[in-house]
């Protein structure tokens, strides 16, 4: 592809020419793929587009914005700037999560839990683990916790998005979401819709996982809040502050919300509404679709096959306790279904949530005796359960088999269930518990209220479902037993 001649000497730091030089299009993905993936420069994206294109195309979206846009209820949100940052913040985080009408639900029961970014600051981390429960990625909710704690350390909502990334949890994306919608910062937001639409309206056909064409991105986007291109080649030799003073005032939030709105409802992945795109004049994609028959916009960007996750394989032991427990160690006066629940470590996957005893175990040891003897050892080390030397089992079976698949790894647990007598009670545990190792016992109630992430939740219901259709519970007392089939009985 031929290169800008201005661009050479614009990394290597001169001023560059303030005229615009034009320049050729952008390869087609089938180009791109080809070889190994395209490098279009930063400088190339202005001269892409004619002059007068972005004052025309921002009007256009917004004015589409403002007649189709979808009534959610961050978007309601009145009152002080404070309260609508709050607002967007919450939604914002969420929506990076999850669709639009699942983040509706969570959103409504979050906000009338914390209405304010001071009654989060004052809730715990069990509570909003509770709220997000579900959600995924609870890494997001924590930080969201400890922004809001930080903010109110503080005593006021940053207001710039400068000042926001400085809030623990909040990145470009967010802060960039923040600052132009509550405090109308001209600041750009880039998330998946606005890849694809900058995608095909520059027909950008370079890997957005890659960071240089994310700095495209986010340059592009700037470049359709800006006036001339000019400005745009004058922003690459300022900072961010600078921009701020540059880009148009009027509107800021509204136009990052349309464009995420017309990538999230017209603009979609696989079939794009562009008849009725109000952008349509402007989209190179589209244009090229038109010239080129083996051109389709869904080229645009150009997809790349996603990393394999990692497989990993856990041994999930429901403990059970049956008898030895005392009252005062149980979160409730309901000592019927008393179940075992540890603590993951602060740091790293599903941090600080609470989980059945949980045990890796390689790929090649994934049969009952295996996991049972690599169970029997976890619970052993990190509990003192020696299982059949300081407690009676009453019960042990293999329930099934559950996939979770995170981001990056495909785990599948093996869950039983084990049902316990402790010999020596509850001190047994309580003697051996540490900084590292938290655990606490908890009822059906309490399990079935706590924000447990959907896998383990998955695991908790596959065993209820176990118990009601395998197991009974024995006249002289609570202590469950199997089902005695018709055959047995014979
Ligand atoms: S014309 Fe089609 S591909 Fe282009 S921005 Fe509009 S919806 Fe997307």
């Amino acid at each position: 592809m031929a290169k800008n001649p201005t661009a050479a000497t614009t990394r290597r730091g001169r001023r560059p020419a303030m005229k615009a030089t034009p320049q050729p299009r952008h390869p087609t993905p089938a180009a791109a793929s080809s070889s190994s993936p395209s490098c279009v420069d930063i400088e190339d994206l202005a001269p892409a587009v004619p002059a007068a294109a972005p004052a025309a195309l921002r009007a256009q979206l917004l004015r589409w914005y403002d007649a189709h846009r979808r009534d959610l209820p961050w978007r309601r949100a009145s009152g002080s700037e404070e309260e609508r940052a709050y607002a967007v913040w919450v939604s914002e985080v969420m929506l990076q999560q999850t669709r639009v009408p699942v983040v509706v639900g969570y959103y409504d029961r979050w906000m009338a839990r914390w209405p304010t970014v001071r009654s989060l600051a004052a809730a715990t981390q069990e509570d909003v683990n509770e709220v997000w429960a579900g959600l995924g990625y609870y890494r997001r909710a924590r930080f969201l916790l400890e922004g809001a704690k930080q903010i109110v350390e503080k005593g006021e909502f940053p207001h710039t998005a400068s000042a926001l990334r400085e809030v623990r949890g909040i990145g470009d994306y967010t802060a960039g979401a923040i600052a132009s919608i509550a405090f109308n910062e001209v600041a750009p937001v880039v998330d998946g819709n606005v890849v694809r639409v900058i995608s095909r309206l520059y027909a950008i056909a370079d890997n957005p996982k890659e960071s240089s064409t994310m700095k495209r991105f986010w340059l592009a986007t700037l470049h359709s809040l800006l006036t001339t291109y000019k400005e745009l080649e004058f922003i690459l030799f300022c900072s961010w502050e600078l921009v701020g003073q540059l880009v148009d005032p009027l509107r800021p939030g509204d136009f990052n919300q349309a464009m995420m709105e017309l990538g999230a409802t017209l603009c979609s992945k696989t079939k794009p509404g562009c008849s009725g795109c109000p952008v349509s004049s402007h989209c190179q994609a589209l244009a090229l679709s038109m010239e080129n028959s083996s051109v389709q916009v869904t080229d645009y960007p150009r997809v790349v096959p996603k990393a394999k996750p990692r497989r990993d394989f856990a041994a999930v032991c429901v403990v059970q306790i049956a008898e030895g427990l005392g009252k005062e160690v149980t979160d409730t006066k309901d000592n019927g279904d008393i179940f075992l629940l540890i603590k993951r470590p602060e740091e790293g996957l599903l941090a600080g949530l609470w989980e059945f005893p949980l045990v890796l175990v390689d790929e090649g040891k994934t049969d009952s005796q295996n996991r049972r003897k690599a169970m029997d050892k976890y619970l052993t080390k990190l509990l003192n359960i020696d299982v059949g030397r300081k407690s009676d089992v009453i019960l042990r079976e293999d329930v099934g088999e559950h996939v979770h698949v995170f981001s990056h790894i495909r785990l599948t647990m093996y869950v039983e269930l084990m049902i316990i007598n402790l010999k020596d009670g509850v001190d047994q545990l309580s003697k051996k518990e540490d900084d590292r190792t938290k655990l606490k016992f908890a009822n059906k109630s309490s399990v079935e209220s706590m924000g447990l992430t959907s896998g383990i939740r998955k695991v908790y219901n596959m065993v209820q479902a176990f118990k009601e259709k395998t197991l009974c519970v024995s006249e002289r007392g609570q202590v469950p037993t199997r089902k005695r089939n018709r055959r047995s009985k014979q």
